[in-house]
């Protein structure tokens, strides 16, 4: 049995058997996953534009995406630091301001006082009124009513040059044969949750009908429920495939006593806490076996995830084999690769650093030293597996903070280090903290441990929250901690959509804080910096040439400056618990009292406040992840889609946890009566990006 009922239904079949489908579409397209017509099906909204009404400028509310539609009252250029352009329209129930940053003359005189004005965007709160920064806008001429939608605007995920118009229409073509989609749940399943059929839900999804609420459409209730349900399932079969194939290949076991720890143990100035003791138990009983190791070690920002790396990665050496550790960052590997140096030389174990910048001329004598097996230990960024790379005898991937690689790339890596008939081991470490009972789903192809107790002697962070209006005295807290020798953060997050803008404000706040504070050495770090220029910046602000780093999100991850005590955040309320989390976690590492300034934009709604007050009242990540499982209702569906490194289409795992029991005992009928839709339920659902290593796991 095919996917389909007919077996010569064009869902069969490659996007190019579409009219208007070409090679270079198909290439497009097949970025997204999209191959086969079916595809397209199962290329889900990420959400929806209503631009079927039109809203009454005295009933918007900050967030909302709307249409609305008014008269020009006036238009204004101002300079607040930046030119920009304001235009202020009535609808006769209110103002609204609509705000350019960009804009030509010519616009500027085409907003003349009394021209009618349609326009599409985000409403978002500007002090105490509503703005709208850059929406799309047509201006109306003459009385004629323009026509509005009849439903509501599909947005699909997309990628450069594919536009979102192309993805609706061929959608729209491959839905005329959603019907000829064969039904892979049991019955009884379909009869227990009262699902409808699948066709009838993928086609409300993309096309929905009545104008029923954009938000009930993605939350997990309705039609998409049974969405939901199938790509749990998908997803639930996926990982227990993928765990079970790794169970059937070999690698090698490592049985000799690991000495070289022993070593470091009486060399370094701590102990081990518990937590990591233990966790090193686990992994040391994985590398004793035949079969390769696949664990996850989730531990808190500071929990020490390095030294339980370093002891794994020294079992391995012990018994003869080499350790690739791969960070995902450049910066991050040359942080590690200075820690292991100074742990490890004294030992007698060699650390080989693989750069992405470094010439060939550099390289080779790394690179030779890895092939004959004097090297025991690599480390590097992904530049680690690409090319001119090759080990003598790997026995061991450690991979850290692997929110930023793929399960696809984990994949591809397990591959690349085959020797033989014998794969690595693999170890995998995150700060992200998941609640234990989705780490199973989420990375249910890994055994999973948890270090759950931080290092003693630290100082807790003190974390205060404090609206906008009192930044003067932050920044004379920023002085005082300069003066006194200690280093800070400024974090300019997200509040602009793109990130040229965002960075730009993050360009505006270095340039204020360097005018107010002209005794402070000011860095500036953002996306759109080039690599060389980040890391030379960031490598100012560890050695201490800099005392106030300015930088937007991209200082998230791993980066440990001790002497950094002083936090500050802007736009807080904007933010999620756990990205905030990691960022907090780039201080109260040294052993001075460190703190953390939130600062928001008043006036603060109720789920922004009650994530101030988690940051305020805990620093443990845990507790900070439950209350942000607490804290987002299914209203709140964007941003919760991604759980680690699983891409849903439609599930969260977060949210639609309550499904998991049931979708894990369906797995289960599954594989024991209907083995043969294994495959064909991950097919449909199981993001496809690039055929690579991934996919045939997944399909074999
Ligand atoms: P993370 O888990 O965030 O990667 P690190 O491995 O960078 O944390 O460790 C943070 C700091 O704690 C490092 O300076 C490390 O040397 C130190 N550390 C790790 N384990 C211990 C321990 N058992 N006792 C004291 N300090 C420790
Ligand atoms: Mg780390």
């Amino acid at each position: 049995m095919g996917l389909c009922v007919f077996e010569n239904s064009v869902l069969h079949q490659p996007v190019t058997a579409l009219r208007g489908v070409g090679e270079v579409l198909a290439e497009k397209l097949a970025k997204l996953g999209i191959v086969h017509v079916l595809d397209l099906l199962f290329h889900l909204p990420m959400r929806y534009q209503d631009r079927t009404r039109i809203y009454p400028i005295a009933s918007l509310r900050a967030e909302q995406e709307v249409l609305v539609e008014g008269e020009i009252e006036s238009t204004e250029v101002v300079n607040r630091g930046r030119t920009m352009l304001l235009c202020h329209i009535n609808d006769g129930s209110g103002i609204l301001t609509l705000r350019f940053f960009h804009f030509t003359t010519a616009q500027k005189y085409s907003f003349a006082k009394g021209v009618r004005i349609r326009c599409f965007g985000e409403v978002r709160q500007a002090g105490f009124k509503l703005e709208m920064a850059h929406p799309e806008y047509r201006l109306l001429a003459g009385n004629d009513p323009v026509p509005l939608e009849n439903t509501l605007t599909p947005t699909y995920p997309t990628t450069d040059g594919l536009q979102q118009r192309t993805l609706r229409r061929l959608i729209e073509t491959a839905l005329l044969h959603v019907d000829e989609l064969v039904d892979l749940l049991p019955e009884n399943v379909v009869r227990q949750q009262r699902f409808l059929p699948l066709g009838e839900c993928l086609r409300k999804v993309h096309t929905p009908e009545g104008n029923p609420s954009p938000t009930l459409l993605l939350s997990g209730e309705g039609v998409a429920r049974r969405l939901v349900f199938e790509e749990l399932l998908a997803h639930q079969l996926g990982v227990q495939q993928a765990r079970h194939e790794l169970k059937q290949v070999l690698a090698p076991a490592m049985l000799e006593t690991n000495h070289f720890w022993e070593k470091l143990l009486r060399a370094l100035p701590f102990a081990p806490t518990n937590a990591q003791a233990r966790v090193i138990h686990e992994i040391t009983h994985d590398l004793q076996q035949t079969t390769p190791m696949n664990r996850l070690v989730q531990g808190d920002v500071g929990s020490g995830k390095t030294l339980v790396a370093v002891a794994a990665a020294l079992h391995a050496i012990a018994n003869g084999f080499q350790v690739a550790l791969m960070a995902p960052t450049e910066l991050l590997a040359e942080q590690h690769y200075q820690n292991l140096q100074r742990w490890l030389e004294p030992i007698g174990v060699e650390t080989v650093f693989i750069s992405g910048t470094q010439t060939p001329r550099q390289r080779r004598r790394k690179v030779e030293n890895l092939l004959l097996g004097i090297g025991h230990i690599a480390v590097g960024t992904h530049a680690l597996f690409q090319n001119t790379v090759e080990f003598l005898q790997l026995g061991l991937i450690i991979i850290d903070e692997q929110h930023r690689f793929g399960v696809h790339q984990r994949f591809a890596l397990r591959e690349k280090g085959k020797q033989g008939d014998h794969y690595p081991h693999q170890l995998v470490m995150t700060a992200t903290p998941i609640p234990r009972t989705l780490a199973m789903t989420a990375y249910g192809d890994l055994d999973y441990s948890v270090i759950d107790e931080l290092p003693p002697g630290r100082t807790p962070i003190t974390t205060v929250a404090l609206s906008n209006e009192r930044r003067d005295e932050v920044i004379e807290r920023i002085s005082a901690a300069c003066h006194e020798g200690r280093q800070v953060y400024w974090v300019c997050t997200l509040i602009e959509e793109s990130e040229a803008l965002q960075c730009e404000a993050a360009e505006k706040t270095a340039e204020t804080l360097r005018e107010r504070l002209p005794h402070v050495a000011v860095g500036l770090v953002h996306g759109r910096l080039h690599a060389n220029e980040k890391e030379s910046i960031m490598r100012q602000f560890k050695c201490g040439e800099l005392q106030l780093l300015v930088a937007t999100t991209v200082i998230e991850v791993g980066v440990d400056v001790p002497n950094a005590s002083l936090m500050v955040i802007e736009n807080a309320e904007r933010m999620g618990l756990a990205q905030l989390h990691q960022l907090r976690g780039r201080v109260g590492r040294g052993s001075v009292a460190s703190s953390c300034v939130l600062l928001y934009q008043a006036p603060l709604g109720k789920t922004a406040r009650k994530r101030l007050d988690a940051m305020r009242t805990t620093t443990d990540g845990f507790r900070i992840a439950d209350i942000d499982l607490e804290l987002r209702g299914p209203g709140e569906v964007l941003g919760t889609r991604q759980t680690g490194d699983v891409r849903l289409k439609i599930a969260s795992l977060l949210r639609d946890q309550h499904l998991l029991p049931t979708v894990q005992v369906a797995a289960r009928e599954i594989v024991a009566q209907y083995p043969e839709r294994v495959a064909m339920l991950t097919q449909r659902w199981l993001q496809r990006v690039g055929e690579d290593t991934a996919t045939r796991f997944f399909q074999s």
